[in-house]
């Protein structure tokens, strides 16, 4: 075939009549490939290249689905092993008792967790009818689901249900507070950007469903004071949800580990944790993992979202998707089980010293970085728009990938395994003479 004939039909979105050979699309792969980009100036992304033992795992696994767990035992096994190896690092007192599965990643746990924390609030109330500040909530008889909750809630908007959230919460509560016509009540930050516990309580009313306290903060990796947050959800009575979807693989390998840095189910107000192996935990995409304290956390819930599944191996599904993965089940479960964690607390020391780099080499150039918590550095560079000049020069002059944090005004890095200090060393020279000239 003639080169510039092949080139144009790449971006020819037409499924061809005949096929074409495993040749070409090797071919047209490597060139979509190319296209992306290459992650050694990346530094503005909380996921990375996966473990090779997660890959090989995945490639075995990629007929296996999780939806329909009565054909695939073996890999069912390995997703509750999962969730036990996770509860256990995070400090459950008995991780047998840990309910969970896999998911696509933060947004869906995130998504889940509150899909459960809603439906406890109208199972809190009644089993079937619902009258709530002037709502009448009915239930769907097949699914057991509150179907009328949002249209009234809509309806009269004195009955909207909040969440409450740190002002840094992850923008998949926006979505979730769409979805489930929620109000995100934004609770405020201290000096280090983590959550009020005060500001948190003052949110909280007769139609909260649940607080959401964050275990490694997006914009600053900071984490909330979860053992307030712990205290204010069980005197309100009200789930806690912690949103651990980068610090989930981070927090529970720092080295000084102390009251500031530590969460989990031994705090007895926590509900529920989100934490994601494709993100520190170096597993393939999509890979995230919800966690539930225990079934009777779920009991309130479940039985609101639990649908009838009659042509599965499964009598019921809770989960938010139904085909799921099992292929990031095992490649999860193999870098998990290969790494352990002397592997991980290496994984994360080398990133902190990454980190500690970039930091120092900033100060070398008269910028005054923030003090990082973990892995996520922000550094300040001038006003709005100089900020979003000197990243689109970053990026557009020299390739490097950088974000902007909005609580704040500043340039943010996040240093994942596959950085390297001479990388880092090649980023502080450029930024310095973009800020020079
Ligand atoms: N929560 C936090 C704290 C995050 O940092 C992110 C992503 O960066 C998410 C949730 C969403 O994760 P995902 O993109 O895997 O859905």
């Amino acid at each position: 075939m003639n080169q510039i004939y092949k080139y144009f039909i790449l971006f020819l979105p037409v499924m061809q009549e005949k096929g074409i050979s495993e040749e070409e699309i090797f071919s047209d792969l490597e060139k979509f490939s190319a296209m992306d980009t290459n992650f050694k100036k990346v530094m503005s992304s909380m996921c990375t290249i996966p473990h090779p033992i997660a890959v090989k795992a995945h490639q075995l696994f990629i007929h296996a689905n999780m939806g329909d767990p009565g054909l695939f035992v073996g890999t069912c096994e390995m997703e509750k092993q999962v969730v036990e190896m996770a509860a256990t690092l995070l400090k459950h007192p008995n991780p047998a008792e840990a309910a969970g599965h896999l998911t696509s990643g933060g947004t869906e746990s995130n998504i889940e967790a509150v899909y459960h924390m809603k439906a406890r609030f109208f199972g809190d109330k009644d089993e079937d009818t619902c009258t709530y500040a002037g709502a009448d909530v009915t239930t769907n008889t097949n699914t057991g689901t509150n179907v009328n909750a949002s249209a009234n809630a809509n309806a009269n908007p004195n009955v909207k249900l909040n969440l409450v959230v740190p002002a840094t919460a992850h923008f998949s509560f926006e979505k979730i507070a769409n979805m489930f016509n929620l109000q995100l009540r934004k609770a405020d930050l201290d000096s280090s950007y983590r959550a009020l516990p005060r500001s948190v309580e003052s949110k909280i009313d007769e139609n909260t469903i649940g607080i959401i306290g964050i275990a490694g903060n997006t914009e600053f990796g900071e984490m909330d004071p979860i053992g307030a947050l712990s205290e204010i959800a069980q005197k309100h009575n009200l789930p806690l949800h912690i949103d651990a979807a980068f610090g989930g693989f981070v927090y529970p390998f720092l080295k000084d580990q102390n009251e500031l840095n530590q969460f989990g189910f031994n705090l007895p107000g926590v509900t529920s944790v989100s934490m994601d192996p494709h993100k520190m935990g170096f597993s393939v995409i999509p890979a995230g993992i919800i966690l539930f304290k225990d079934n009777s956390v779920l009991d309130d819930s479940l039985d609101k979202v639990k649908v009838k599944t009659p042509y599965l191996t499964s009598k019921y599904q809770s989960t938010l998707t139904g085909t799921r993965p099992g292929s990031a089940v095992a490649a999860t479960y193999a870098v998990m089980k290969h790494l352990g964690r002397e592997g991980y607390e290496n994984n994360v020391a080398h990133c902190l010293d990454l980190t500690e780099h970039l930091f120092k080499k900033l100060i070398g150039i008269k910028l005054k970085p923030k003090y990082p918590a973990i892995n996520i550095l922000t550094v300040e560079v001038g006003g709005v728009q100089q900020t979003t000049h000197i990243r689109r020069l970053l990026r557009e002059d020299y390739g490097w990938y950088v974000s902007e944090t909005k609580n704040k005004v500043a340039l943010r890095m996040v240093l994942m395994p596959h950085m390297t200090k001479e990388e880092i060393d090649q980023f502080v020279l450029d930024l310095k003479y973009i800020l020079e000239n």
